[in-house]
């Protein structure tokens, strides 16, 4: 086989689980991730339908992600005075299997950090491609040559970044901000809207959740602490808790900000390099991030081994097969559901989640697909059952993939 030297920008989940495929069909791969630790923290991400759970299989982790999964609570819409004006039920926010994304993170680089290189704090400064491969500069490495890259380094991807073009061209901000922030704040399962801005509770465990809308915010360079003044200022003025819960936000230590924004591109890749995940298809809180990452890791890297390397066979046939399954995520903007705009916007949204709680039962009689069948009852998981936090979104539901055909996503003979 040629071109075995793989380098992957990104550790969180679409990195490891190409790195775990790609090793095993005879790569040598090297992750390099800017934080200098595996990332823990956010919420639950879900898994969905038969290919979802197959490829979970096949790499031998469904029963760890199974082990790790959590409940899918109802979230309890309260007003001003806390009390009880409405529900998002958990059936439609979450998948058949939910799952900390931290825990899932764990587990797949625990699946992978014996058998690949993986390069902590660091990050890739500068590509040049050659006949013999690609060089690569490091903000703090020596400079390395290798044969493939693999961008699978998030909505705001570094690698789509120095090899296809700003990140402007690709990424598009839908108008919300979200933020996860460790308060201790107590409560289960409740959600608080203003117009425009949302805050979800999930108990001393859990984040809270803030969802608001705003217009792209000056660039914070990755300083949390501009961004935690950035949400702070976007909460101003608040009732119910806010004043108390934006009190401790400066005290934090468990802190992530992000936009709602989507990803489009007209490529996957271009000569010896590849995007996966996020940095190709992503579209922030949609609901398919993480299901899209790791069968895409699947997919791209069964195409490598196919080829027998020839990355530009292989990286055609990836896009080929999965544009098309991966374009379910990019209509979604979970935004405007999480944190209307008016308040009649607000009223609308509680009222049809309100309708659909009533119905839920009705459809599990007729053996709606809606409730999960693979959340554990664990101690640990009944402690965590922080659902609030994913998007209640009827579309998604409706949207439920369709499964690939097994040409489609086959492991390579
Ligand atoms: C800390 C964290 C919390 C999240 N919380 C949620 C959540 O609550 N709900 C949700 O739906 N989704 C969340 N996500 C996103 C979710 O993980 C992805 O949508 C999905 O799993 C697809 O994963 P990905 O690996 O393609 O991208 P991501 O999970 O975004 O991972 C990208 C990785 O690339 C790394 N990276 C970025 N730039 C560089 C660089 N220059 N050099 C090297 N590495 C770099 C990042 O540190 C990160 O580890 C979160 C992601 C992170 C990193």
């Amino acid at each position: 086989m040629k071109n075995t030297r793989v380098l992957i920008s990104g550790g969180s989940i679409a990195g490891p689980a190409v790195a775990f495929w790609l090793n095993r069909y005879g790569f040598d791969v090297t992750i390099v991730e800017k934080a200098r630790e595996v990332r823990t923290g956010g919420q639950s991400v879900d898994f969905k339908g038969p290919t979802h759970h197959s490829v979970l299989q096949k790499m031998g982790i469904l029963n760890a992600v199974k082990q790790a999964s959590v409940a899918d609570n109802d979230n309890t819409i309260i007003n001003a005075k806390g009390r009880k004006i409405g529900v998002i039920p958990g059936a439609f926010s979450g998948g058949e299997i939910n799952i900390p994304r931290g825990d899932l993170a764990r587990i797949i680089y625990d699946l992978t950090a014996q058998t690949c290189e993986y390069v902590f704090g660091d990050s890739i400064t500068t590509l040049a491609e050659t006949a013999d491969g690609i060089d690569v500069t490091f903000t703090h490495g020596a400079p390395r040559t290798f044969d493939i890259v693999i961008g699978a380094d998030g909505i705001h991807s570094n690698v789509r970044k120095l090899a296809f073009g700003p990140e402007s061209d690709y990424v598009s901000h839908l108008g919300y901000y979200y933020v996860l922030a460790g308060l201790d704040a107590g409560n289960d399962d409740v959600l608080y809207n203003e117009p425009g801005r949302m805050v979800g509770l999930g108990g001393p465990k859990a984040p809270a959740f803030f969802v608001f809308a705003s217009a792209p915010l000056p660039p914070a360079h990755d300083d949390v602490n501009v961004q935690k003044q950035q949400v702070i200022d976007a909460y101003r003025g608040g009732a119910w808790r806010l004043p108390e819960l934006m009190a401790k936000i400066p005290e934090t230590s468990e802190f992530y900000m992000d936009s709602i924004s989507r990803v489009t591109t007209n490529h996957y890749a271009k000569g010896r390099v590849a995007l996966l995940g996020d940095s190709a298809y992503g579209n922030a809180l949609g609901g398919f991030g993480t299901g899209l990452a790791v069968v895409g890791a699947y997919v791209l890297a069964g195409e490598l081994s196919r080829a027998d390397g020839d990355y530009a066979v292989a990286f055609a046939r990836y896009e080929a097969k999965y544009r098309g399954y991966a374009s379910v995520s990019q209509k979604i903007n979970a935004g405007r559901l999480l944190a209307p705009r008016s308040r009649p916007g607000i009223l609308g949204r509680n009222l049809l989640f309100t309708a659909l709680k009533l119905f839920t039962p009705a459809m599990k009689a007729f053996g709606s697909p809606a409730k999960t069948s693979h959340s554990t009852t664990t101690p640990t998981s009944r402690r965590m059952t922080d659902r609030y936090g994913r998007p209640a979104n009827p579309e998604r539901r409706r949207a439920e993939l369709k499964p690939l055909t097994t040409t489609q996503a086959r492991e390579p003979s």
